[in-house]
């Protein structure tokens, strides 16, 4: 029997079609806790889940298969508990299915923790399209065919999981999901929905600097020195928010000139300093400051980075910025570092959408509480709840933030309850795997 995991994810597909399906799942029984597989052929998926690191008794994985397209999509979906499972949609290139698989299931959960933690009725998903290298990928047309494909999925999972964008997926490719599906947020303004997310991300990071540095006893940001790496749609945001607050100085670096061109042009005279630097040089990360924000890349925390920081706080809108978040997060602990984890930091973007089918109001409350310093789930208090939480019990930050998550994500939906378990069960007993794929 072939062993599925092993398998290019287009090798996948393949095989898949030829067992005579387009769709898999593999569901967690919420008894027992054992893992079912939509077919006996398919018992090497199960067989993954059980073994996996990354699997924490996720509620379902559901894959399907693009007709026209043959791409290999997947909707991972961790914890339904405080409501549908949202997160986004990842267009990016996997060598195997287990690869697949397992960033899946690492996403899903690091989205139960993010909604939960910013306080939204949301569980925790995440969308994947594995991207095929031979596909052409930058085409349009094919992009049409494949997001279209892939809001029908959706559209077939009865709501149990909420697309959105994330990376390899822009606006345009969510206008196409929007057009076959409802299940999806952070939709274009042109279609009712709220926008672009970044500045309410970055001015969101910068509550959860000014919390930390307040819980260190080193006062507010005005006079600090900030090192941003990365200087994109957050990061540029962030210089009009640290500017608007006084430090001393920022130091920004990016990879594109034409960016840094453009940013030198809108900061003349500020003092903010930009910097051209290569996709493998992280030098900039070991640059003296008080605040160090990773504004560019995941996993940017490693056992080569962190001995050359000399920050006194990490706090950055990037996801996923530990490599391997037990080993790192003790690492920035023993050098001293305060470190905000970025599922706290960097709410702010899904905040903005998660409200998108309520309407909107200027100044919306529902936003401007995260900002502010009343409320006791805004940014600043969490920030500082969660520093306290880790000194207290001598766990690192990441630790401290994931219990405070993990509390909240099991606080059931206050209207609809776990009707995501019940949706999940709706598609097994209406054997769902036997449909065909848009
Ligand atoms: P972006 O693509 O607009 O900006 C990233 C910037 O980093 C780009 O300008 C890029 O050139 C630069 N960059 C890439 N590699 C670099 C390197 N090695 N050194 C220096 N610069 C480098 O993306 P964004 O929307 O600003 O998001 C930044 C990060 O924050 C991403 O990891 C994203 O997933 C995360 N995030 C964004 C939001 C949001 O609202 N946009 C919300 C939550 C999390």
């Amino acid at each position: 029997m072939v062993d599925p995991v092993v398998l290019r994810p287009r090798a996948f597909a393949d095989h898949l079609r030829s067992i005579g399906r387009s769709r898999a799942y593999a569901v967690t029984d919420p008894q027992s806790g054992n893992i079912k597989v939509s077919d006996p052929a398919l018992a090497g998926l199960g067989d993954f889940l059980r073994t996996s690191p990354d699997f924490h008794g996720h509620e379902g994985v559901f894959l399907g298969v693009g007709r026209e397209s043959g791409a290999l999509f997947g909707a991972f979906v961790h914890d339904t508990r405080r409501g549908q499972a949202q997160g986004g949609l990842r267009f990016w290139p996997y060598p195997t299915l287990a690869g697949f698989l397992s960033d899946g299931l690492r996403l899903a959960q690091g989205m139960t923790r993010k909604n939960a933690l910013a306080g939204i009725w949301w569980g925790g998903g995440k969308g994947l399209i594995a991207r095929d290298p031979d596909a052409p990928f930058r085409d349009p047309a094919y992009r049409r065919t494949i997001y279209r494909e892939y809001a029908s999925f959706c559209t077939s999972l009865r709501g149990v999981y909420l697309t959105a964008e994330d990376a390899g997926t822009g606006p345009a490719d969510m206008a196409e999901v929007f057009a076959q599906t409802r299940f999806v947020t952070c939709i274009p303004a042109a279609v009712g929905g709220s926008g672009n997310p970044s500045p309410a991300t970055a001015k969101g990071v910068v509550c959860a600097m000014e919390g930390a540095l307040d819980h260190l006893g080193l006062g507010t940001l005005a006079g600090k020195r900030i090192v941003l790496q990365g200087t994109g749609n957050v990061g540029s945001a962030m210089i009009d928010e640290l500017l608007a607050r006084d430090v001393a100085s920022v130091l920004g670096s990016d990879i594109s000139g034409e960016r840094l061109a453009s940013l030198r042009e809108r900061y003349a005279g500020a003092n903010v300093e930009l910097r051209l630097r290569e996709g493998d040089d992280h030098s900039i990360l070991s640059e003296p400051c008080d605040v160090l924000a990773p504004n560019a890349l995941g996993g940017i925390l490693n056992p080569e980075t962190i001995p050359t920081i000399t920050a006194k706080v990490i706090c950055g809108a990037a996801n996923n910025q530990l490599l391997a978040e037990e080993r790192d997060a003790n690492a920035l602990r023993d050098r001293g570092i305060v470190y905000v984890p970025d599922f706290l930091a960097n709410r702010m973007g899904i905040v903005s959408c998660a409200n998108e089918q309520y309407g909107y109001v200027d100044d919306d409350p529902a936003i401007q509480r995260h900002f502010g310093r009343e409320w006791d789930n805004s940014v600043f208090k969490v920030t500082q709840q969660t520093l306290r939480l880790a000194a207290a019990e001598g766990i690192t930050t990441a630790a401290a933030a994931s219990r405070i998550a993990d509390e909240l994500a099991g606080h059931e939906h206050p209207i609809w309850g776990h009707r995501g378990a019940a949706i999940i069960r709706t598609l097994v007993d209406a054997r769902w795997h036997e449909g065909a794929c848009p």
